[in-house]
């Protein structure tokens, strides 16, 4: 029996124009058909300029496609007001990057405050909250730091904070450990893992072979296209 899904590509293409008079045509997908199931755990692999990123960003609706069609939850988003997209993005949706991405003057707690204030979260609920995720990911006694007072493995688990502060439903991660240690990449490998345990569908570019591993189910791209996955 086919689950119900939260993000599907059919056909999707997305073409990049470049230089002065916009001809420059890079073509970083072509034609994805690809379903997500709510409660997967996808892993999506593919060497450096594949369009991993692009595939990330159209499920995540931070872009739109060129041709084709992404559906959330059913509904195209192309066809999407602004606002239902911001809150799609806000609220149902958490981003994890390799460089990390936090707001360099806001401190660790102010970084995972961040999309509630967005969201319309008073102040209490919002510290409450904040507090309580920054102690989940071990940091509890680092509220108080800036994003350059922090290793990096400290600065990833703030980011995986504020991904999951307005309970998410799809975990979206790029290459989350790519700039990790071994041991740090494992420590966030598991608050990832936990998140999916906890009823998050994610899905997780990556090289690391550690991370495929812990996924549930691993595709390939290569030029724009899927070539290949495996179940299990
Ligand atoms: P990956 O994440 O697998 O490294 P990307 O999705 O970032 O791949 O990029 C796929 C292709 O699209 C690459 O050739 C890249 O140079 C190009 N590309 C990505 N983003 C842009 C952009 N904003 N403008 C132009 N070209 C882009
Ligand atoms: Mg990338």
């Amino acid at each position: 029996m086919r689950g119900e899904a939260i993000v599907e590509l059919e056909g999707v293409w997305k073409v990049y124009r470049m230089g002065r008079r916009r001809r420059i045509e890079v073509e970083a997908l072509r034609g994805v058909y690809l379903r997500v199931e709510r409660g997967e755990f996808l892993a999506v692999m593919g060497p450096s300029g594949s369009g991993k990123s692009t595939l990330l960003h159209l499920m995540g609706c931070l872009d739109r496609p060129t041709r084709g069609r992404v559906l959330f939850e059913g509904e195209d988003i192309s066809s999407m007001r602004p606002a239902t997209l911001a809150r799609i993005r806000n609220r149902r949706v958490g981003f994890v990057f390799q460089s990390f991405n936090l707001a360099p003057t806001l401190t660790a707690l102010g970084n995972v405050e961040l999309p509630m204030i967005f969201a319309g979260v008073p102040r209490g609920e919002r510290l409450r909250r904040a507090r309580e995720l920054l102690a989940r990911v071990g940091l509890r006694e680092r509220e108080r730091h800036l994003p350059n007072e922090l290793s990096g493995g400290e600065q990833q688990r703030v980011a995986i904070a504020r991904a999951l502060v307005n309970s998410p439903d799809l975990l979206l991660a790029d290459e989350p450990t790519g700039n990790l240690d071994t041991e740090t990449g494992r420590e966030v490998l598991s608050l990832i893992s936990g998140a999916h345990g906890g009823g998050v569908t994610v899905v997780v570019v990556t090289h690391d072979p550690e991370v495929a591993a812990a996924a549930v189910r691993a595709l390939r791209i290569r030029d724009g296209r899927i070539v290949g996955g495996t179940d299990g």
